[in-house]
């Protein structure tokens, strides 16, 4: 790097912090910078440009234009030269501006005699802030190290925005992380929470953005780069060589962590006169802005390889391990770019509410979040940037929607909506103890889905006959070993005794699609929910299913023992399964082991070409339980975690009805005890219509059983039925509007 460029910008950084360190504040002290920069890179005007809000940009301080036209200007993100900058997160630098293309002329600026125009992002870690801007008369183009000096300086304003440094004055000089914001996300989990933010991984907040002694910085930048090469060369040998993904990831790291020109673009920032920290999330920054706009998967799985390195070296560099000392709010809503399920399982209840940045319905977190009953909003986009730990909070988890640093109004109407859900709570605990007995006179027995202990006290709690659905394998997703045999066997026995004698229908591990256990090598397959999961993966790896299956023995020991299979396509498939438990209760047996008094063997139907196995199947099958978010997936053709194709499909679509009243027929013409215990069993509208197709026993969340009780209560059974064929008969496609006029005519 050329040493006069290294020491105008060093100079040019003093002379900033200098005027930073003045007692002036809000737009004082924004005009006393525009001054600084335009006189020191000797140009006529200085410009800074912030956001107002996500589309808007507004002219907040100017050396050389118009003063009048502060707080008065604005353009819309990729508007003029100015929003271009801001749109692309990339510079524009010409020597004749009114010339180029999409220039905007404001005549209230005076711009017009400007010719060059050098405009730069004013960005943090990707999330864009406002554009800096020097123009002059002279026609001319900056040169390379005239536009790494602005730059430079405009990481120096993100850092200040980031400490409060502009508040004080209209709306765009607040700094960002003070203003409420609104999130609008998808639902993961129903329900609301009101509680202070806890990062799981809290933003590094780098304090000192300038340094005098780039000898200083430069050994603290070598020094924390070495410790990050040995910390990656120790999760190196640490690591299971057969994890190709694992290691794939890990030499990436490598490959960042020793990289020459990484090193020497942070060398370079340090000579023009920022901190150790200030260089590297300037290089962090730069590699998120591109990140945004690679196309290529693969290459932004690397640019996040280096972003998450980054981030590990911006750690060592300031001592802000994960452990922050920040302490955690009583009332903690936990925000997350993405979170596995053994890190939520940690968190456990203790959390009120999660909102994630990406995540799916379907996805490992979801379901995590659902068995624990959090509510739970994902694609919340941004929302880790806004964030701050201890920033007030409300999820709703109704509508995926998140209100953040929320205004008053906000709260109180968002606490009305909590009175009112906790009222109706208390009107399910008053039919707690009664059946679902419609008015027709139907029984209908209403379980509980469950895959955690911490599930379990919500069998007394909300009224559940038993647990319908016990998904083995969250404790799977959650280890990063498999678990031995004893710990699953004493796991089920605390299972088994906690439901105190209700019946515990147990469904074998269900791994595969987007259920990825850890302590597996990930098989790339093109479509992983049409893959290889759940009983393919058992019948091809027999010893984990034998090993399952004798934990559920031995944890029965005598007391009666209720499992059933998923996603069996075939009747074969079936018989092998159910083979494999038969032979093991023999070897039980064998061993002098007490068996089972009674073992019930069932299979899961979700994919439709079960409903057409032969009668033999329904014949052995001990039950049946349709698993409704698998079944509606491929009945559909729809990805059941698109959320483009999900919502396209109604369940109480008039084909899905019927279809599933074929299975029941089927299932009764064989006295096969059929149950329902997808996550639509627990919508109060979709489970009337089950009933009425003649389910009698549907399985679902713990919070969804008053709701379902109190609609089935008050309903005939006979009328909805009517509705149904009605619809058919129309040729409807969808039979929910009916069903709604009928429910608002009745009393
Ligand atoms: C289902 O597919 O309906 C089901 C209950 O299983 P899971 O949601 O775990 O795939
Ligand atoms: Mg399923």
């Amino acid at each position: 790097m050329p040493q006069q460029r290294e020491s105008e910008s060093r100079k040019l950084l003093g002379r900033l912090r200098d005027a930073m360190a003045e007692d002036s504040a809000g737009q004082e002290r924004l005009d006393k910078i525009t001054t600084l920069i335009a006189d020191s890179m000797q140009t006529e005007v200085c410009s800074i440009y912030l956001f107002r809000d996500a589309e808007t940009l507004e002219l907040c301080a100017t050396e050389g234009l118009n003063p009048q036209a502060v707080h008065k200007t604005r353009m819309r993100l990729g508007e003029g030269l100015v929003g271009r900058v801001a749109k692309q997160s990339n510079v524009v630098n010409s020597a004749n501006a009114p010339q180029e293309q999409g220039f905007r002329f404001m005549p209230e600026t005076g711009e017009e005699i400007y010719s060059s125009f050098l405009g730069v992002p004013v960005q943090r870690l990707g999330e864009r802030l406002g554009v800096l801007v020097v123009q002059s008369k002279e026609a001319r183009s900056f040169s390379e190290d005239e536009v790494y000096a602005l730059e430079v300086v405009a990481m120096v304003l993100a850092e200040m925005s980031e400490l409060g440094a502009f508040v004080g004055e209209g709306a765009a000089l607040a700094a960002p992380h003070q203003q409420p914001a609104m999130f609008r996300g998808l639902v993961g989990q129903e329900g609301t929470a009101e509680g202070h933010v806890w990062l799981h991984e809290p933003r590094v907040v780098v304090t000192n953005p300038i340094a005098d002694d780039p000898e200083t910085e430069l050994a603290r930048l070598t020094g924390a780069v070495d410790k990050l090469r040995l910390s990656v060369d120790e999760m190196l040998s640490s690591a299971t060589p057969k994890d190709k993904e694992q290691m794939e990831i890990l030499q990436a790291y490598r490959m960042f962590a020793n990289s020459r020109g990484w090193m020497r673009r942070m060398e370079e920032d340090i000579a023009s006169g920022l901190s150790a920290e200030a260089a590297v999330e300037k290089e962090q920054s730069t590699a998120r802005a591109r990140m945004q706009s690679v196309p290529d998967p693969y290459l932004r799985e690397r640019l996040q390889d280096l972003d998450d390195l980054s981030n590990r070296l911006l750690r060592i560099l300031t001592g802000q391990g994960t452990v922050t000392g920040a302490e955690m709010p009583t009332d903690p809503i936990l925000i997350a770019r993405n979170i596995g399920p053994g890190e939520l399982l940690d968190y456990g209840r203790r959390l009120k509410g999660i909102v994630l940045e990406e995540g799916a319905v379907g996805s490992h977190a979801a379901i995590v979040a659902r068995a624990l009953a959090i509510p739970l909003v994902i694609q919340a986009r941004n929302i880790t940037n806004e964030a701050l730990n201890g920033d007030a909070i409300l999820v709703d988890g109704e509508q995926g929607i998140v209100h953040l640093r929320p205004e008053e109004t906000i709260v109180s109407a968002f606490r009305d909506k909590i009175i009112m859900q906790t009222e109706a709570q208390e009107r399910y605990a008053g039919v707690r103890e009664l059946p679902a007995q419609t008015l027709c006179g139907k029984v209908i027995s209403l379980h509980m889905n469950a895959g955690l202990m911490a599930d379990l006290p919500s069998l007394v709690g909300s009224g559940a006959e038993g647990v319908g659905l016990f998904r083995t394998e969250l404790q799977f997703l959650a280890r990063n070993q498999v678990p031995k045999r004893g710990d699953l066997a004493a796991l089920y026995s605390r299972v088994l005794e906690a439901a105190a004698g209700k019946r515990v229908v147990f469904r074998t591990l269900d791994i595969g699609s987007d259920k990825v256990v850890p302590f597996m090598r990930r098989v790339d397959e093109p479509n992983p929910a049409l893959g290889w999961r759940a009983i393919r993966l058992g019948l091809d790896r027999k010893g984990i299913m034998r090993m399952q299956l004798q934990a559920l023995i031995r944890a029965a020991n005598g007391r009666p023992l209720n499992v059933m299979f998923p996603f069996v396509a075939q009747f074969e498939e079936f018989k092998a399964a159910r083979q494999h438990l038969l032979d093991e209760l023999e070897r039980e047996k064998k061993l002098g082991r007490v068996v089972p008094e009674k073992v019930e063997i069932g299979a899961m139907l979700e994919t439709p070409s079960l409903a057409f196995a032969p009668r033999q199947f329904f014949e052995m099958a001990d039950f049946i339980s349709i698993g409704g978010n698998d079944l509606k997936q491929f009945f559909f053709a729809a990805d059941r975690e698109n959320e483009r194709v999900r919502r396209r499909y109604d369940t109480l679509n008039v084909s899905f009805l019927t279809f599933l009243e074929m299975i029941i027929k089927r299932c009764n013409e064989t006295g096969t005890p059929v149950s329902f215990c997808g996550e639509d069993a627990g919508r109060p509208i979709e489970a009337l219509c089950f009933a009425a197709m003649g389910l009698r026993c549907l399985s679902m969340r713990p919070a969804s059983i008053g709701p379902v009780k109190l609609l089935l209560r008050r309903s005939n059974l006979d009328e909805v039925r009517d509705l149904i064929r009605e619809a058919e008969v129309a040729g409807a496609q969808s039979v929910r509007p009916a069903v709604m006029d009928w429910l608002a005519q009745q009393p």
